[in-house]
């Protein structure tokens, strides 16, 4: 059934569209899409209530992107003072207490919580309400404020912002066990002095790579689980190979192609039993963080009730409409990409068709989507990756400048990883591009700037990038495009110019 047959059979039902509403929208979710939404719609002049039933900001700011990148500045700086000999130092073994480690990670949610503060959307003309919201039929929201007490809001248009948390799998035992989340650990471990001697990391995903490698560089031991054959399985092999590598350096115990069974524990210590190739053993642990996956917040706030289907994530259509043409959604509780960038990209689709939709409708473009894993060395995509390319079968050419060739990498001691760029054949447009290496995520920005103007690697190369810098990289890169499409017939013509002009 498409979504307009799906439209059809719920018209007869018997919900009456209030003759006047009280608000424009209504946004239900202060995370990244939830504020970007709001923030839109308020700067078109709607009247619109934006709703959290937990902190403002969502999980970026206090359970994700934000913790997580200071756990690594920090991971990073002990690395750097383990291995100071690396740059003429004397190394030294850093004293880690985690506690103030943890203070560090609190205090700098703390700096960046104005950005998403109450005070600021309500200074911008968007009403906050903090409370849990449902929806009683597609116009009326119902919120269950915080303080005691609901309100009802009639409004135009709703866009469920609503996220996703940490997915538990159910292993037998693993709630008894106990078990920390990226949803809880940052509270959890607050105030503990020192790491978790033995730490599991069950999944060899982003989170999962960049928690077990802060960790292990911060003195824990600390062992990943991962069923598949090898980490970081949404990049390239030579990528994943290099991030790989570089965990296990810092000490992180790789088990790929693991399965895990049970956990338990017993009169010693807590276990987790896991399996490869019929082969069943068990690895004791002081702190398991099961990081295998976020699942869509779906249930529980009356989508169901309205017919909307939300089997994996919010069934939209291209415009990020339901079923119900004026109840939008957007971010990691629409799919398809969990990234902060992306849920504020998606924001802005979804309150322009929430607040103008009847008269203009625009597609959410999902053409040029980067993004970064923050492990040492850094990942960074734009586009197509090799092994996609090959996979659906799209002719492609691949140029590879090697970072170790770099003259401000070799500078800085960090002379490892590459640049990878996919072009169609024979021409220099960008199909993708992915980074291996220091500040990955920040060189990417050229090529994504690059193929979101339809800028080919021709321009790139004809740009002056300033010398020496990590980003001199893309330019190379480019040069060795060219080179590898020399015209030889051309060049044999200069040849014999040349020798002509010399007499
Ligand atoms: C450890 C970790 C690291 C990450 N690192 C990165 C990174 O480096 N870069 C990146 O781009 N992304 C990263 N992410 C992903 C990023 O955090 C998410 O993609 C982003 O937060 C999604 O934003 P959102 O607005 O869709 O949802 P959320 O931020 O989850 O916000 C949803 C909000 O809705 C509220 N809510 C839910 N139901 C209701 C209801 N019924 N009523 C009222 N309120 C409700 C929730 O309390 C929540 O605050 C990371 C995630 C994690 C967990």
């Amino acid at each position: 059934m498409t979504l307009n047959d799906h439209n059809k059979s719920l018209s007869g039902s018997d919900w009456t569209r209030p003759k006047r509403f009280d608000r424009n929208l209504v946004v239900i979710g202060a995370g990244s899409a939830g504020l970007v939404s709001a923030y839109i719609a308020a700067a078109a002049k709607a009247k619109v209530t934006l709703v959290e039933a937990n902190k403002m900001g969502g999980d970026c700011l206090n359970f994700g992107c934000v913790p997580s990148k200071a756990l690594i500045k920090s991971a990073k700086v002990a690395h750097q003072m383990r291995h100071a000999d690396h740059y003429g130092l004397e190394s030294v073994e850093p004293k880690v207490p985690f506690s103030a480690i943890m203070e560090r990670i609190h205090r700098v949610i703390a700096e960046i919580e104005p950005h998403d503060s109450v005070e600021r959307y309500t200074g911008l003309g968007v009403e906050v309400l903090q409370g849990y919201a449902k929806l009683i039929d597609p116009w009326t929201v119902e919120i269950a404020l915080n303080t005691g007490g609901t309100q009802r809001l009639t409004t135009r248009s709703i866009i469920i912002a609503t996220g996703a948390q940490a997915f538990v799998p159910p292993i037998p035992g693993l709630a008894e066990t106990g078990y920390l989340t990226s949803d809880t650990m940052w509270e959890r471990l607050r105030d503990r002095r020192a790491v978790p001697q033995r730490l599991v990391v069950l999944g060899g995903g982003p989170i999962g790579c960049e928690l077990a490698q802060s960790f292990a560089r911060l003195g824990s031991e600390v062992t990943q689980i991962e069923m598949a054959p090898r980490l970081m399985m949404r990049e390239d092999q030579d990528a994943a190979t290099l991030v790989e590598a570089s965990m296990k350096a810092d000490g992180v115990k790789v088990l790929t192609s693991h399965k895990a069974l049970a956990c338990g524990a017993d009169a010693s210590e807590k276990w987790i039993e896991v399996e490869r190739d019929g082969a069943k053993f068990r690895i004791g642990f002081d702190e398991i963080i099961v990081a295998v996956g976020r699942a869509p917040r779906l249930r529980g706030f009356g989508l169901e009730d309205l017919g909307i289907k939300v089997d994996r994530v919010v069934e939209t259509n291209e415009y990020l409409q339901t079923l119900h043409s004026n109840i939008l959604a957007a971010g990691d509780v629409a799919g398809p990409y969990q990234f902060t960038h992306v849920a504020g990209h998606q924001a802005w689709f979804a309150a322009i068709n929430a607040l103008f939709g009847d008269l203009k409708r625009f597609k959410a473009d999902y053409s040029v989507i980067p993004w970064a894993t923050f492990t040492d060395p850094e990942v960074a995509r734009v586009g197509l990756s090799e092994a996609e390319a090959k996979e659906k079968m799209i002719p492609h050419e691949v140029t590879r400048f090697g970072i170790d060739d770099l003259d401000r990498a070799i500078a800085d001691g960090s002379a490892h990883g590459f640049v990878k760029v996919l072009t169609v054949p024979g021409k220099d447009k960008i199909l993708g591009a992915t980074i291996v290496g220091d500040h990955a995520g920040d060189l990417l920005a050229e090529f994504v700037f690059a193929m979101k103007h339809g800028h080919g690697l021709g321009k790139i190369l004809s740009t002056i990038h300033i010398y020496p810098t990590l980003a001199e990289a893309n330019k190379l890169v480019a040069g060795q495009w060219r080179r590898n499409h020399i015209n030889g017939f051309l060049l044999s013509l200069l040849e014999r110019f040349q020798t002509w002009r010399r007499g």
